[in-house]
């Protein structure tokens, strides 16, 4: 393990999402609520609206409506059921229609205490409120801390499809409070842990490395190397919203495993029978299977990949997942990916692990035979 991970209760460590004007930061630690001033100088405005969901509510709540008020803010809270149908047109409504009751003014505080779910849906709500009024992410999952509570993006979902309608908007701060792990299931940990693992894959070679060493350990939920995989992921996030905040080029390197994991997950439905993660570890091993298959990876890292997130307990092949998967259909998914552009798919590919590119010329056929193989 690396020496600066293995000291007791390190400080919080501050990462700055340098996008300007709407740049901040993204702290990560653990035990942030028990901090003097977790929320440091942001200015929270009179009122925090926090927006969370059932199963969080009971074990965070108090905790962060404690500390708003403690930094002298009034809360007034909403709570919504778990799971993704809280990501609908009729949610957000009635979200903003609580915010406007509330009397929010622009200069008061959103703040969205959950996972990729509760984050989604209210940071479009509080993008849209009085044309924006300030968001704080507070993420509660692992794939929330490592990934989607950074960098801005926002989404509901429409009955034609998964975050089609969103927005970019940056929060004004994001507390990563890794202790809020604990209580996490242990199959939402695996599946955030595919997204740990992906930015291994994109660019950091020697994250992964450490991964194959250290992801037992964070899985089984040794604090320090939870924490230390936390700030890595947001430092290399961070970066890469930085350089590109709208995805118009490099950004589209964090979609690694995700042409193929939306339409895995829209071929099973939602549902929870995968999970986002689930399908993100299938889609990175079909995206380095395809990458050999073009001649572009050695065979032996494509063995790497599977090999690390098998041993992490997630599926690497669609079959695993129990469902039975129609090519046709997951080839169809594909062709309507949102990042389809004029009909060709983007795709991530990889010379090998963390050297991962953007390619626009896939063969469709070259597709097919890597899906069909992981179908049986
Ligand atoms: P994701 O971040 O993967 O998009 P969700 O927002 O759907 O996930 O959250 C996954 C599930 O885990 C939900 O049922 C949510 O209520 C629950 N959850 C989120 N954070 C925690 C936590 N820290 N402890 C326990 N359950 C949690
Ligand atoms: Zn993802």
């Amino acid at each position: 393990m690396d020496s600066n991970a293995v000291e007791s209760a390190p400080p919080p460590e501050s990462i700055d999402v340098a996008l300007g004007a709407r740049g901040y930061r993204v702290v990560v630690g653990a035990g942030l609520f028990g901090l003097p001033t977790p929320f440091g100088d942001i200015g929270l405005g009179r009122r925090a609206a926090i927006i969370t969901d059932e199963n969080i509510a009971p074990l965070y709540l108090a905790t962060v409506e404690a500390a708003l008020a403690a930094a002298g803010a009034e809360t007034t809270s909403m709570i919504l059921p778990p799971g993704e149908a809280s990501k609908s047109f009729a949610g957000l409504e009635r979200i903003l229609g609580w915010l406007l009751d509330a009397g929010m003014e622009r200069g008061d505080s959103v703040v969205a205490l959950g996972g990729g779910v509760v984050g989604d849906v209210a940071g479009l709500a509080a993008s849209l409120m009085k044309r924006g009024c300030r968001l704080i992410q507070i993420p509660t999952t692992l794939l929330a801390q490592v990934d989607s509570s950074v960098g801005g993006k926002t989404a509901i979902d429409m009955p034609q499809g998964k975050n089609l309608v969103g927005a970019f908007y940056q929060p004004g701060l994001v507390l990563a409070d890794t202790a809020m792990l604990d209580s996490l299931p242990p199959r939402e940990m695996r599946a955030g842990y595919a997204e740990v693992v992906k930015y291994g894959l994109i660019d950091k070679p020697e994250f992964f490395a450490w991964l194959e060493e250290n992801g037992a350990s964070l899985l089984a939920g040794n604090p320090q190397a939870r924490r230390y995989a936390v700030s890595a992921c947001v430092r290399a996030k961070a970066a890469i919203v930085a350089e590109d905040e709208r995805e118009q080029g490099r950004r589209a390197l964090l979609n690694l495993g995700h042409t193929f994991a939306h339409a895995l997950e829209a071929a099973a439905g939602y549902g929870g029978e995968l999970l986002h993660g689930e399908a993100v570890a299938i889609g990175m091993t079909l995206a380095f299977e395809l990458s050999a298959r073009l001649g572009r990876c050695p065979a032996a890292d494509v063995a790497r990949v599977r090999d690390h997130l098998r041993s992490a307990g997630l599926p690497v092949r669609p079959a695993d997942s129990g469902i039975s998967f129609k090519l046709d259909i997951l080839l169809a998914h594909m062709q309507q990916d949102k990042k389809a552009k004029a009909g060709r798919l983007t795709f991530i590919l990889a010379k090998g692990i963390g050297k991962s590119f953007i390619s626009d010329d896939v063969d469709m056929d070259d597709v097919r035979m890597v899906l069909e193989a992981g179908l049986e």
